[in-house]
């Protein structure tokens, strides 16, 4: 007979909420301690993006705890990025060469079908107006202050998961222990979020995230039910197409008419002046679990840059491995997170680099003409070569693959497409359909692969 672990959560977040239902599935009793009030909670009162993106990884934990169509019913599947180009064309980017679609559904609404599910979810207790101000791990108690008389409450827990997010304070505590190695980047750019109104947004398609890649300074935009789009304005904080110098209604139409003129500005200029200017960062450390009791989860362990779309789908995907390592251990969670940390960190690892290597496409690479031949022939050769050769997105986005087979994977894509780049001669362009043939050829002198 399984006896019943008291586990206690910090973070009522996406992936608080996961964990607990989780855990709660099987048996145990779970606290979670969330220092916002209930109604900043549900409204998700948050500076961070409208939209969030679910894949694979994400819906897999979704069907787990039974929410997914719930979830479903809220969002919208997309089939592509719609590329917009500077001379006013779209092209529709397909995600997955199989016509697979990923589902962008607004963080409220995610979060609050999480949250209202914990609410009422028997052996779960939520307790908010609740900040996590002290861990002991050794002991496994937590220190809690009340938002309102600012009151200490210790509570004890078998086990304790810090799921309070990028700034998690339970992590902070962490950073005097010897042995502990934190790193963060705060990057020189950030994003404000924008409304177009549905009036503006007539000839976009709905099936599609809207992209303007304009290298350091790009916009983005995912639909609404109410035909509006959510747009996200990328920029970086100082220099020539800034922040720092976008002051007036007057600037921001000249920022969009150079940049974006396909967007009318005259709803958004409101916006781009008023809106608050949020930041974006990665962290990366370890060890995640702390006198074997006390764990990282979520953005507490591993936050990047959301340019893959995939810090929740990640922070789910923890949970439900750790589920497996539970399974696989006969419920025993010490045995359990003494693996955990280990199993999933090379994962992250692998995914906050990929992110930022996405990140530096976008912001450094778009104009790169031998970037955009060696991505032609990346296409190309997993076109050509469906067994050796998937295309990255679809491996993270579409697969749970594990993130670092995945980079693997991506690895050996780029150094092939490399080599056929560096043999193609003739100014390096793919010219199709005649350079198939070639490629094929080059392909079988790579030292080593068997298509
Ligand atoms: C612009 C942007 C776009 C993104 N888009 C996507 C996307 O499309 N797809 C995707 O998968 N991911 C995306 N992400 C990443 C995603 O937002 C995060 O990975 C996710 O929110 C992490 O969830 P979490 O529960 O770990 O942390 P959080 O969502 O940050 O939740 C932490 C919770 O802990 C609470 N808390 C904090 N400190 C304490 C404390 N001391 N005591 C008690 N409670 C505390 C907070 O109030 C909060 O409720 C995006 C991120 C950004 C910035």
């Amino acid at each position: 007979l399984r006896r019943q672990q008291n586990i206690a959560i910090a973070g009522a977040g996406l992936v608080g909420c996961m964990l607990a239902q989780l855990l709660v599935l099987r048996g145990h009793r779970v606290r979670i301690f969330e220092k916002r009030s209930a109604q900043q909670a549900m409204k998700s009162v948050d500076r961070r993006s409208t939209h969030l993106v679910i894949s694979k990884r994400g819906w897999n934990a979704l069907a787990a705890i039974g929410v997914a169509d719930a979830v479903r019913s809220k969002s919208i599947p997309l089939r592509g990025r719609m590329i917009h180009g500077s001379d006013g064309t779209m092209t529709l980017q397909p995600y997955s060469a199989a016509g697979a679609v990923i589902d962008a559904i607004t963080r409220s609404e995610l979060n609050g079908i999480l949250l209202s599910r914990c609410q009422n979810t028997p052996g779960l207790e939520i307790r908010f107006d609740s900040e996590c101000v002290d861990a002991d791990a050794r002991n496994g108690s937590l220190t809690l202050q009340a938002g309102a008389s600012g009151q200490l409450e210790k509570a004890e827990a078998d086990w304790i998961f810090a799921a309070d997010g990028a700034r998690s304070s339970i992590r902070r505590q962490m950073l005097n222990r010897e042995g502990f190695f934190y790193s963060q980047k705060y990057e020189t750019f950030g994003y404000k979020e924008l409304t177009i109104p549905s009036s503006d947004a007539a000839g976009f398609a709905r099936d599609a995230m809207h992209a303007w890649p304009r290298g350091k300074c790009s916009l983005f935009a995912f639909p609404n039910h109410d035909g509006s789009f959510t747009a996200t304005l990328l920029a970086p904080f100082a220099g020539e197409d800034s922040f720092e110098i976008l002051r007036s209604r007057a600037d921001a139409e000249r920022l969009f008419q150079s940049r974006f003129a396909d967007v009318s500005v005259l709803a958004l200029a409101e916006d781009v002046i008023s809106k608050p200017t949020s930041s974006l960062m990665t962290v990366n450390c370890h060890p995640w679990v702390f006198d074997g009791r006390l764990a990282l989860v979520g953005d507490a362990a591993h936050a990047m840059v959301p340019f893959l779309g995939q810090g929740m789908n990640a922070g789910f995907e923890d949970c439900t491995t750790l589920m497996g390592l539970l399974d696989q251990h006969g419920e025993d969670f010490g045995a359990a997170l003494a693996v955990y940390g280990a199993e999933r960190k090379s994962n992250c690892d692998a995914i906050t680099a990929l992110s930022a290597r996405a990140f530096t496409e976008l912001t450094e690479l778009i104009g790169d003409r031998k970037f955009h031949e060696m991505k032609k022939i990346e296409l190309k050769l997993c076109e050509l070569f469906p067994k050796a050769f998937v295309a990255p997105y679809e491996l993270i986005a579409f697969t749970d693959t594990p993130y670092a087979q995945a980079a693997a994977k991506t690895e050996a894509l780029e150094q092939m497409s490399k080599y056929i780049h560096a043999r193609l001669g003739e100014n390096e362009t793919l010219h199709e359909p005649q350079d198939v043939p070639r490629i094929r050829e080059i392909v079988r002198t790579f030292p080593g692969f068997i298509a």
